[in-house]
């Protein structure tokens, strides 16, 4: 059989990052081989994200470019899957004229059963269905070539329902895989060179609810730490609310487990975090942190905000503000409010106009690049361990490792490092990165 192109364009979180390898191992036993060139596709995938309208757009305008491909070869095969998809359905069809078929975030393991059956009756698909949830994580992914590091899905979907995201509609409710096929997963990887690898989950902290055998998050990692060869366990994302003193301690007992961690805040200002239906307070998130902090005192500590959510008034965001001087994260990912389609937030007063909302995030941005300068300044003249995961994307000649606190470092050395983990001397701090010197 001739091997045919496959192209995958990926919108969105790590989480669709990994749903893209595992559809490229299962496309590969169809016959379908990765192309970095859309051009010369036989089969192009787009795997959508929909939490910001911003999101959305660029899809459109890419699907746009795609359809111009489909009137130079009508043989072309496209397809949309993630949470765009999934929001859509069918109404996709109707929006994009170009497109063969639609498959939601639950049916990825479909897709070789749609894309033959595209090819033998060329007719519009969609698969959008619920109910076969935990199938769609189940699918081993090889990583690639002298890959250090792999994703692990440990869990899928999300009960939360903040008021202003769409995932729990989109992605359905929490399921954990059992703790044995994430384990017998990680041997694997471990078995094919892997060194790191960060767990999955819209909200980890409440892994294993639904399994009723007893298992937690922090049993979890306590498994995943006595598999040989793997040396680094990350994950995403944690939910402050069900932050554990047990997962606390963990940072400070497992050695492996990396001393870095993502707790989104959202907002500063608790009238905020009530709208928002987040479970917090101001006060209960940094008490985490203090904790955090006190066990592991250069942890690093990321975080997301939303600025000009509905009703969030100057007084709110001059909270969000203090809080960020309080607590002085390492790195922020902030974004403006959008509004999206069938949440609580969408039915609140007070909404914050457009060019108000741009001034906050501006200036909230402003602000933590300042602090991420400095936490990064204070590493200067230290020795941190990195992960080498290969050439540096500034230059050639230099290659790019992560410290434990997931900064990204740049130094110069031979390519047969790429992989190990080994010591170097930070000599400058800059906001996105690094300079390193091996000692
Ligand atoms: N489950 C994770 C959590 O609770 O932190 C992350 C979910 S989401 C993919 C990543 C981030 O997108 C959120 O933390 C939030 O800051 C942002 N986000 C989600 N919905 C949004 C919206 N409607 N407008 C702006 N930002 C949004
Ligand atoms: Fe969305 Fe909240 Fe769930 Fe994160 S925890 S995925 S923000 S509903």
């Amino acid at each position: 059989m001739k091997n045919k192109n496959l192209y995958i364009q990926t919108f969105g979180c790590q989480m669709n990052v990994h749903d893209s390898e595992q559809m490229a191992e299962l496309l590969s036993g169809a016959g379908y081989k990765l192309t970095d060139n859309m051009k010369l596709a036989d089969l192009i995938i787009l795997n959508t994200c929909s939490i910001r309208e911003k999101a959305a757009h660029k899809v459109y305008s890419q699907l746009g470019r795609i359809g111009i491909l489909k009137e130079q070869n009508p043989e072309l095969i496209i397809g949309v899957g993630g949470c765009l998809a999934q929001h859509l359905g069918t109404k996709f069809h109707k929006k994009v004229g170009c497109l063969d078929f639609v498959f939601g975030t639950h049916n990825i393991h479909l897709l070789p059963e749609i894309v033959s059956s595209v090819k033998k009756k060329r007719k519009k698909i969609t698969e959008v269905d619920f109910h076969k949830a935990l199938n769609s994580i189940s699918v081993f992914a090889p990583p690639q070539r002298n890959a250090v590091s792999a994703f692990v899905t440990i869990m899928q979907g999300c009960n939360n329902f903040c008021a202003y995201c769409v995932v729990p509609y989109l992605r359905g409710p929490e399921m954990s895989r059992p703790s044995d096929e994430i384990i017998e997963e990680i041997r694997k990887l471990a078995d094919l060179g892997i060194k790191e690898i960060t767990l999955l989950g819209q909200n980890v902290n409440s892994y294993g609810k639904n399994l009723n055998d007893g298992s937690n998050f922090t049993s979890l990692i306590k498994k995943i730490v006595k598999i040989s060869g793997i040396r680094r366990i990350r994950f995403t994302t944690s939910h402050p609310r069900d932050l554990s003193p047990e997962l606390i301690n963990c940072f400070a007992e497992e050695e492996k487990l990396c001393k870095h961690i993502h707790l989104p805040v959202q907002s500063g200002s608790n009238r905020v975090l009530e709208l928002m239906n987040r479970g917090y307070t101001v006060d209960q998130y940094i008490k985490k942190i203090d904790h955090l902090r006190k066990l592991v005192p250069h942890i690093s500590i990321t975080s997301d905000v939303i600025v000009g959510f509905p009703g969030e008034t100057k007084k709110d965001y001059q909270e969000t503000i203090d809080m960020m001087e309080k607590i002085r994260f390492d790195s922020l990912f902030s974004f403006k409010y959008s509004e999206r389609e069938g949440t609580a937030a969408q039915k609140l007063k007070g909404k914050v106009d457009e060019d108000e909302k741009l001034r906050r995030l501006e200036a909230l941005q402003m602000l933590q690049n300042q602090h991420t300068l400095e936490r990064n300044t204070e590493l200067e003249g230290r020795i941190q361990e990195l992960l080498v995961e290969g050439r540096s994307r500034n230059s050639e000649n230099d290659l790019m490792g992560r410290t434990s606190s997931w900064k990204i470092v740049n130094f110069k050395g031979e390519l047969d490092l790429i992989g190990k983990l080994m010591n170097v001397k930070i000599s400058k701090a800059y906001i996105h990165s690094l300079r390193g010197k091996l000692p």
